[in-house]
């Protein structure tokens, strides 16, 4: 029996994408390298973990609920705190298994074969492979040499033909912020026939920096279609239970991706421990700050390396490392380092690193210093 036929068969657009690369987990690196400690600096988590409000209300859950009821489908009671702490209506709002569940679901929702998509590299893989496999053609403008967004070319790019712009502010993997300006200047050359999707993923690092725009205020000015997403899996230390949520522009851009996704898509569990999440601001805002301070140690470290960091606003520092970033990181493994070595065309040399713990973010600078080819 082969499968080759059926596979020929298929949509190109499929067939054809490329594989998300999710980075290495903690347990693979110890049994490979046998190492007791592992820095986990790939995938941009909080070290400091989930608000122990929500440990609290986990430890009590199994007794207090049953796990053989379906979930709230419509995530009532997240959707009543959050949009009255954004002042959108609730029908505004949309969630997800995590904001990566609504990238696809707005893909398949609105993204159709031949749709035109323009969205920036480097980036955040999931913004390209999802219009992908919904069939769109993907235009992707280059960050500019010093690392900051080429507002300019983002606009040339951009025609009528747009289907939707795709931008993450702070850029992932960057770390660089469009301000107010150059958001209302770039939207100002969008047409209302084209979805902005505004991705907002490191929203809680970069709210307090200077210059970071208030951007559900201009989108909403912009007269344009738009969805913003946010989620708890950064800032909000739940990165494992998938939650995230967006604002659309409009209930009925809403209600079309709410036919889109499936129906039951957060969990009961999830559901709960992201409204105490929500809940408690307090562990937001201590995650942001010990973040601010170890991305300043981590940056100033590394330029005492040789090495200049993009301007970060978020919880990770992107840089060129003058070597093939994928063959240093592998060397680090060793040391239980891991980060994310880039792989897109003329990105090659660059990785990414997240700030992690004091501990950790010290171990990665040790190990980048053992490990990079001396030059
Ligand atoms: C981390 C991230 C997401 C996805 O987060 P979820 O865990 O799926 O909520 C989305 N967009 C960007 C730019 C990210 O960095």
């Amino acid at each position: 029996m082969s499968t080759t036929g059926f596979i020929d068969g298929m949509r190109a657009e499929v067939r054809n994408l490329p594989a998300y690369n999710a980075g290495l987990s903690s347990d693979l690196v110890r049994a490979r390298y046998g190492v007791t400690h592992v820095a986990k600096l790939g995938s941009n988590e909080n070290p400091r973990g989930a608000s122990a409000a929500v440990l609290a209300h986990l430890a009590r859950w199994t007794t207090a609920a049953s796990l053989s009821l379906y979930p709230d489908p419509s995530c009532s009671v997240l959707r009543t705190m959050i949009a009255e702490k954004l002042n959108v209506a609730p029908e505004q709002l949309l969630f997800g298994n995590g904001s990566e569940d609504l990238l696809a679901i707005a893909a398949h929702t609105f993204l159709g074969a031949g749709d035109e998509v323009v969205t920036v590299v480097p980036s955040f893989g999931l913004h390209i492979i999802y219009p992908q496999s919904a069939g769109a053609k993907v235009i992707t403008v280059p960050m500019r040499a010093d690392l900051e967004f080429d507002v300019d070319a983002l606009i040339a790019a951009i025609s009528p033909q747009t289907r939707m712009v795709i931008i993450s502010n702070p850029s992932n993997p960057v770390g660089c912020a469009m301000n107010a300006n150059e958001m209302r200047r770039l939207l100002s050359a969008v047409s209302p026939n084209t979805l902005v999707l505004w991705d907002e993923a490191y929203f809680e690092y970069a709210a307090g920096e200077h210059g970071y725009p208030d951007s559900l205020a201009i989108l909403r000015e912009s007269g344009l279609p738009w969805l913003l997403l946010r989620t708890f899996s950064k800032a909000y230390g739940l990165a494992g239970l998938r939650v995230g949520y967006g604002v659309a522009s409009a209930p009925e851009l809403a209600g079309l991706m709410d036919r889109v996704r499936t129906p039951f898509n957060i969990n009961q569990i999830a559901q709960e421990a992201a409204a105490v999440a929500f809940a408690d601001q307090a562990h937001v805002a201590a995650s942001v700050e010990d973040t601010r301070a170890g991305r300043t140690q981590m940056h100033a470290a590394l330029e005492a390396l040789g090495i200049s960091p993009a301007r970060s606003l978020a919880n990770f520092l992107f840089f060129d490392c003058g070597e093939d970033a994928a063959a240093l990181a592998a060397r680090m493994l060793a040391d239980g380092v891991i980060v994310k070595p880039w792989r897109e065309a003329g990105y090659e040399t660059c990785m990414r690193v997240s700030i992690g713990s004091a501990a950790d973010n010290a171990l990665f600078i040790e190990s980048f210093k053992r490990r990079r080819a001396s030059f």
